[in-house]
């Protein structure tokens, strides 16, 4: 949750609003970590006096975030009392452009997820696009009030500002100049704060809030799809770069001499490990071994192979399938090499489609040459996994930006 203050109250100074807030956010912060706890221990953990805590512990009951329970074994008397955090008191939602659809989920204020809708896009056009997110979006809200919902966050695909929330680049939706406004469409329809940022990035933020990353601080999720882009975090929070472009690991020269790639580069890491890539290598390979089960799986119509059909045959041992396979894992391990030189993160999470669905397959040739690759001591400080919540992690990760974003005293009502 956020700190910002730029809304003074009436009556209290500016200086003396924001450092009001960060009692807020410190008090809310102990209370979200311990679940539950007895008021003197809060108050021994902040640094702050007992009278102050007792206020915003009194502002925090009167919005229901945290609620009195009496817990323990009674010793005789009064069994004592403890303050419990309500993460299901608010909720937010993230929502995710794809071709064809929308995901949405509702999550708690914590991330957790309770609910989940994928709506078909009717038509090709951005203002299509826009009314299917917002109908989803209302969709997905539909019998909760409106006041316990902190905000809305958008997943997009291409360069995306965050603070204009203009999806400014979409190769993948042939959108390709002028840039789509989302962020203020959205946000005067729903009645909701909406914060928008490339959707590969804000999967880190799903694994890094509810999955497998949920126990580090600093973590980097490497998106492997038809693009290939890193989620980096940093201290928990996500990085994203003045421009909104940190991560563009996909636009890495892995290869000085390779292929050209469409941004005007060679060799990029996106030239070798894309599924379009390693279709198109498959392919290739198969076409000169009939014997192998990439033909088998078309009857000889290899134009209808797809990266389901690659990941398949390796599982089965294919040994083309296999090779293609190792192939880019061994360009995405010397990528990770130089992720986990650069940043020496705790872990580095394999996810986007490609990534979670061919599992160990990649894994294994990603940890082998990344092993190769790195210094010793951060490579043994970093471990290597696959995300665990799939497509999933990005409209969570989409609602935990919307969480992230939300300053306290809007929380609060203040
Ligand atoms: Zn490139």
């Amino acid at each position: 949750l956020s700190t910002s203050d730029e809304n003074g109250a009436a009556g209290m100074s500016s200086s003396k609003q924001t450092s009001r807030n960060i009692s807020r956010s410190q008090v809310l912060g102990v209370i979200r970590a311990e679940r539950s706890i007895s008021r003197s221990k809060l108050a021994s953990m902040v640094p702050m006096s007992r009278a102050t805590v007792s206020g915003i512990v009194a502002e925090m009951m009167e919005v229901g975030i945290i609620e009195e329970v009496g817990e323990g074994v009674s010793t005789g008397g009064r069994p004592p009392i403890k303050l419990r955090y309500n993460p299901e008191s608010r909720m937010a939602v993230g929502a995710v452009l794809f071709d064809d659809q929308i995901q949405t989920a509702l999550t708690d204020m914590e991330g957790n997820l309770l609910n989940y809708l994928e709506i078909p896009i009717a038509g090709g056009t951005p203002s299509s696009m826009l009314s299917t997110m917002h109908e989803a979006v209302e969709c997905i809200l539909e019998g909760i009030p409106r006041d316990h919902v902190l905000g809305v966050g958008i997943g997009a695909p291409g360069i995306v500002d965050f603070e204009t929330g203009v999806i400014e680049l979409s190769v993948s939706r042939g959108w390709l100049e002028g840039g789509i406004e989302v962020k203020s469409p959205l946000a005067s329809g729903l009645q909701l704060p909406v914060y928008v940022a490339n959707r590969s990035r804000v999967a880190a933020l799903g694994e890094f809030q509810v999955g497998i990353g949920r126990d580090v601080s600093n973590l980097i999720y490497l998106f492997l799809g038809r693009g290939i882009v890193a989620g980096v975090i940093i201290d928990g929070h996500l990085y994203i770069g003045p421009g909104s472009s940190a991560g563009e690991i996909g636009h890495v020269s892995v290869d000085p001499d390779g292929p050209l790639c469409d941004c005007g580069n060679h060799g990029c890491l996106e030239v070798f490990a894309t599924e379009v890539a390693i279709l198109a290598e498959a392919r290739a390979l198969a076409r000169e071994n009939a014997g192998s089960l990439l033909h088998h799986a078309v009857d000889g119509r290899l134009e209808r192979l797809t990266i389901d059909h690659v990941i398949e045959a390796a599982n089965r041992s294919d040994p083309s399938a296999l090779g293609v396979l190792a192939d880019a894992g061994t360009k995405v391990g010397f990528a990770v090499s130089v992720l986990i030189d650069l940043f020496n993160p705790e872990m580095v999470i394999i996810g986007g489609p490609l990534g979670t669905n061919a599992g160990n397959l990649l894994l294994e040739p990603i940890r082998r040459e990344a092993q190769l690759r790195t210094l010793s001591r951060p490579f043994m400080d970093t471990q290597i996994v696959t995300g665990i919540l799939g497509s999933k992690a990005i409209a969570i990760g989409a609602a935990v930006l919307a969480i992230n974003h939300t300053p306290i005293e809007v929380i609060l009502g203040k």
